[in-house]
């Protein structure tokens, strides 16, 4: 019998899933289960790692199950994990003394603060690539050594062990042997150093966290350890936080390319090739992943409010009634939009950073209708996902070389199609668009010799190329309006 199947892990915020992909590189079973949301106080978000940890030993059963496989035909397995959420675990019980403080959880913003008080904005950026936020892991770290009854004592006596999830997975999975992460993971922490390659002694004396709690950090194809299952040992061989892993598994492998995910929020990062750059339009800098003694390098950008702005023409203002109708309506508008909406309903995030700004729609006239506004909602993204990528342009000092797309929105054909315009670059939608779970296997399977990249990429499939076909006048000029809108929705609420 061979090695012919991967399992990739995937730990999402909102579900645990397994797939298992055979030696083609295609899904052969899938199983998901969600996980519940903890929200103890306003702005607090917690998971429970045991649930984290059932439910993925759960899916992965149930998978290799429903594949009919057997333990002796996996060849390795893949874990990829929702970044930056925090687990704290007493290393001889085996029992988190938390619950796991969730990315979003906003309760270290007083750390935050504190932190920049202390004037380390600038050591932050230089030292980690990101900007000091309640998002990364460091202060929840730092929140849960002083909260937690025993913790610091516990933590002096060397008896906890800190991870982002995929450390937790790891650790359980190899019987509590093996306390590592990745690279792409670590960058994510806001205590490691991403040119040198080890963790941050000053950030670490800021937030008072021992060195001995931290794992020990790998490249993302890497043989870890071993899981057993029924006697046999599967090797675990790769590992790359949520978006990392969707930038490989959209075979984003050359310095140019990107991918750019568009779910609720838009997450757009660029592949910086092996030189760290750094963003002057705050944008974050963070390590791709770690592959064949190379380290490579990513911009990251995000847009606030993307799908959710569909979802606000949905139930807001009840104009369609799915996010799919709104291509039906947008296609219903052949001329030029003159009607722009600027959705910063949370303010502006890159390259703008304005927390002043409102929602705004211009160019109204007697006959605007319900499907300009459509349109233009839906054109939002694509311009807002066109500022985020002019910015990677002049801080990568590279030029995109194509778009590859996945999440909700992009099987909206309207959408794609203006967005390669507005871009000026081809625009590519993969057939499967599983593309975070496929990177995990895709690192998992590369290290085992079951691909390399360069079959990863021959292998890939497209559902469908978009081209563009505005003219270089057009393209400026509604481009042009579109920051003109922009301009116009800032500042709104100090006014
Ligand atoms: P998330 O992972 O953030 O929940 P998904 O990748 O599942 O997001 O995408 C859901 C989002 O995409 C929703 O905000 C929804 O409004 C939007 N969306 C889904 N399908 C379409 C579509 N065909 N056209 C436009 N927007 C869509």
């Amino acid at each position: 019998m061979t090695n012919k199947y991967i399992i990739a892990l995937d730990q999402g915020t909102t579900s645990s899933r397994t797939v298992i992909v055979n030696d083609k590189g295609a899904i052969v079973a899938m199983e998901q289960q969600e996980i519940e949301q903890i929200y103890p106080k306003s702005g607090w978000v917690e998971h429970n790692p045991m649930e984290i940890l059932e439910t993925q030993l759960t899916t992965m059963k149930k998978a290799i199950k429903k594949a009919q496989i057997q333990p002796s035909e996996i060849a390795g397995i893949g874990i990829t994990n929702q970044r930056e959420t925090t687990v704290v675990w007493n290393k001889f019980t085996g029992k988190p003394i938390y619950n796991a403080i969730v990315w979003q959880d906003k309760r270290t913003a007083a750390i935050c603060e504190n932190l920049k008080e202390k004037g380390l904005d600038n050591h932050v950026n230089k030292t980690t690539g990101l900007v000091i936020d309640s998002y990364f892991s460091g202060t929840k770290i730092n929140w849960i050594l002083e909260n937690v009854e025993g913790a610091k004592a516990s933590a002096a006596k060397n008896e906890l062990l800190f991870g982002t999830i995929d450390t937790w997975l790891l650790w359980n999975l190899t019987d509590k042997k093996i306390h590592a992460t990745d690279y792409s993971n670590a960058s994510r922490t806001m205590l490691f150093d991403i040119k040198n390659l080890y963790w941050d002694d000053t950030l670490l004396e800021a937030l008072k966290i021992p060195k001995s709690m931290l794992p020990e950090v790998k490249p993302s194809s890497f043989h870890f350890g071993n899981y057993e299952l029924n006697g046999v040992k599967i090797k675990i061989t790769g590992i790359a936080g949520d978006q990392q892993a969707a930038l490989f598994g959209q075979t984003c492998f050359e310095k140019g390319e990107a991918k750019n995910t568009y779910g609720t929020g838009c997450f757009l990062l660029m592949n910086t090739g092996e030189q760290l750059q750094y963003s002057k339009n705050g944008l974050l800098t963070t390590i791709a992943w770690g592959i064949d003694n190379k380290i490579y390098y990513a911009l990251e950008g995000s847009v606030f409010i993307a799908g959710a702005a569909i979802q606000w023409l949905r139930d807001g203002l009840q104009m369609i009634t799915s996010a799919k109708e709104s291509e039906e309506f947008a296609n219903l508008v052949p001329e030029e939009s003159s009607v722009y909406v600027v959705p910063a309903f949370a303010g502006l995030g890159a390259p703008y950073w304005d927390m002043y700004a409102r929602g705004a729609i211009f160019g109204l006239t007697q006959d605007t209708g319900k499907n300009h506004l459509i349109k233009a909602t839906l054109e939002s993204l694509a311009y807002q996902t066109k500022d985020l990528i002019i910015a990677m342009e002049n801080d990568a000092q590279t030029t995109l070389i194509s778009l590859k797309v996945d999440g909700g929105a992009s099987a909206n054909n309207f959408l794609m199609q203006f967005q390669a315009a507005i871009l000026n670059t081809v625009v590519e939608r993969p057939k499967t668009t599983e593309t975070t779970v496929m990177g995990a296997a895709y690192l998992a399977g590369i290290y085992v010799g079951l691909w390399t990249q360069e079959s990863i990429v021959l292998h890939r499939k497209i559902d469908r190329e978009f081209t563009p076909n505005f003219s270089s006048e057009k393209r400026n000029r509604l481009y042009k309006k579109w920051q003109k809108a922009v301009k116009r929705s800032m500042n709104w609420e100090e006014l």
